[in-house]
């Protein structure tokens, strides 16, 4: 099947964490743009520079920027059979772009209220690593790799605000535009996280 999927949702809905049981279930690769950019950016590359301003502040990167890492990603050998998409598309825009490279076949929404999102976010670390994702009280860490977790540089209050603002004005008309094409799916985020990844794995069937 060489269609690929959607991960579509605020920031701190988990998106990420949501991506790995559905790469293992469907064999697609993720492709997170949030990923690329901030690889872009330890890089040190005129992307990841050019991207660093809008990232810390929690604006999104201009689309004509995202538009040409996915069109560049999608011609890889392991995107032809379709990938999972986290973090992209995230405006009108972009979603018409990709339109234009892809086949997307499923869009899963997974819905969180925004009083949720920050205590979700500015308590959120990673072990680099391995790129598992912990929470200070909802998912604690084992004791031998607390001392190595980092926390994303704009996973704090004021950042997050921005990034939920964004989300609202810019991402959330998307969830309209990919049901009128009958292709969204919505679960519910607000619950642990096996029991999101068990909604989630209904819709893979
Ligand atoms: P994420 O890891 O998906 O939360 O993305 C982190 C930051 O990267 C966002 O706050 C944006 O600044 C930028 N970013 C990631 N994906 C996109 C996208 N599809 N469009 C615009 N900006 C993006």
């Amino acid at each position: 099947m060489s269609e690929s999927i959607v991960l579509f949702g605020p920031p701190g809905a988990g998106k990420g964490t949501q991506a790995e049981a559905i790469v293992a279930a469907t064999g697609k690769p993720q492709v997170s743009t949030g990923d690329m950019l901030r690889a872009a950016l330890t890089a040190g590359t005129v992307l990841g520079l050019e991207a660093k301003k809008y990232m810390e502040v929690g604006e999104l990167v201009p689309d004509e920027v995202i538009i040409g890492l996915i069109a560049d990603r999608m011609n890889q050998q392991d995107a032809r059979d379709g990938v999972l998409f986290d973090g992209f598309p995230r405006t009108i825009p972009q979603a018409e772009a990709l339109a234009e490279i892809a086949s997307v076949s499923l869009v899963i929404s997974i819905e969180v209220p925004d009083e949720s999102i920050v205590e979700r976010i500015v308590g959120r670390r990673m072990d680099p690593d391995t790129g598992e994702i912990y929470h200070v009280n909802f998912r604690p860490a084992p004791s031998e790799v607390v001392g190595r977790l980092i926390q994303r540089k704009d996973d704090n209050e004021e950042a997050v605000r921005t990034r939920l603002t964004a989300y609202h004005s810019q991402t959330s008309p998307l969830a309209d535009w990919y049901s009128e094409k009958g292709i969204l799916k919505t679960v519910n985020g607000n619950q642990p996280m096996d029991d999101v990844a068990a909604e989630i794995s209904q819709l893979l069937l």
